[in-house]
């Protein structure tokens, strides 16, 4: 559990720092064959995209990229001009945490970050900044970016989706939608990952699984296949293109034999809940958002940091202002009990 490099604790620094689960680790094993077709022309990659369609619930164009950052920028890329813009929350992933990654590939875009009270946007805000200019000097608004569920850990509800999907239409934009941790999403909800998608309006999903289990490659959905016109030729070039895109595929495969995934994301979920509950009942700590998925978000006292810091716990305080734990598909009662006895230990 603890790098021995850094010799950090690292277990609630974000669900990325969770290993490779065993199911996955056994699928690439056997995705391990002497000689097999490249660059995604494989069965096994056939048959992801194949079991992901068939989740989501309908036809969809399915790409498999490295990760989160490239599927987000390439989607967006693949929905926009380079004078358009992309209406997003202020604290959405595209817009603190890539770099500007999809700014740069597609040649420009703005995103034009709404600013938000819990990550969501709402369908007012939306609004206003759609039809607050019109003259082309303005962005040109042209997709609606949303986080399931949100970097705050927040969810939209199915009628919250749908409004803003409502509004997107009304004004002929696309629904990108960022599901880093899409899994997470659809447990808490308590809904079918068709339903959710269909309630979004998603044009574009980024159907993340590296932070429910796997090692790598994050899928790039297009439900909209209008949109998806030369996207491979999009993922080359920018460095997308797994040649040995079989290895990528294949744990997607076995995460979705007998709901794997959505066991995954419910351990990870289940254990914020445990892990929001027992930091609300400690004097001096202070949960500040809604616990929906699988961060907590706390205001902790000086002398709490001070002994998560001295005991090498890692995590971080710059998103959304407290005190950011993330529990995995691999966090343990034992796991919640050793930060919860940290922070209480003199
Ligand atoms: C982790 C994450 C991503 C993907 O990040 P990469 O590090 O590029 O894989 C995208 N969006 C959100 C909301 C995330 O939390």
């Amino acid at each position: 559990m603890r790098d021995p490099l850094a010799s950090k604790d690292t277990r609630f620094a974000s669900d990325n720092t969770a290993g490779i689960c065993p199911e996955a680790w056994a699928a690439l094993r056997e995705a391990d064959q002497d000689s097999c077709p490249s660059y995604g022309e494989d069965a096994l990659t056939a048959r992801a995209a194949d079991a992901i369609r068939e989740v989501l619930g309908g036809d969809a164009d399915v790409y498999f990229v490295f990760n989160g950052t490239a599927a987000n920028s390439l989607a967006l890329a693949a929905c926009c001009q380079s004078y358009h813009s992309v209406i997003c929350s202020d604290v959405a992933h595209i817009v603190t945490d890539e770099c500007g990654a999809p700014e740069f590939f597609s040649n420009g875009t703005k995103l034009l970050a709404v600013r938000t009270a819990d990550g969501k946007v709402t369908p007012a805000e939306v609004e206003r900044l759609v039809t607050q200019r019109s003259d082309l000097h303005y962005p040109k608004p042209r997709v609606l970016s949303l986080t399931l569920p949100t970097e705050l850990g927040t969810l939209y509800t199915l009628e919250e989706l749908r409004a803003l999907a409502a509004v997107a239409r009304g004004h002929g934009l696309a629904v990108h939608v960022d599901g880093a941790r899409f899994a997470n999403a659809v447990v808490s909800l308590g809904v079918s990952p068709a339903e959710l998608v269909a309630a979004a309006g998603a044009d574009v999903l980024c159907f993340g699984a590296v932070k429910n289990g796997l090692g790598f490659g994050e899928a790039v959905v297009f439900r909209n296949r209008a949109l998806s016109n030369e996207f491979s030729w999009r993922c080359k070039q920018a460095g997308q293109l797994a040649s040995k895109m079989r290895y990528l595929a294949a744990p997607w495969l076995r995460g979705f034999e007998g709901g794997l995934w959505l066991r995954n994301a419910e351990n990870a979920n289940r254990a914020a809940r445990t892990l929001a509950s027992r930091l609300s009942a400690l004097a001096g700590a202070r949960v500040v958002r809604p616990v929906e998925a699988n961060s907590v978000f706390v205001e902790l006292s000086a002398a709490q940091h001070q002994r998560l810091r001295s005991a090498g716990f890692a995590y971080y305080t710059f998103i959304g202002g407290a005190a950011r734990f993330v529990c995995s598909w691999s966090t343990t009662e034992a796991d919640v009990e050793a930060l919860v006895t940290t922070l209480t230990t003199e």
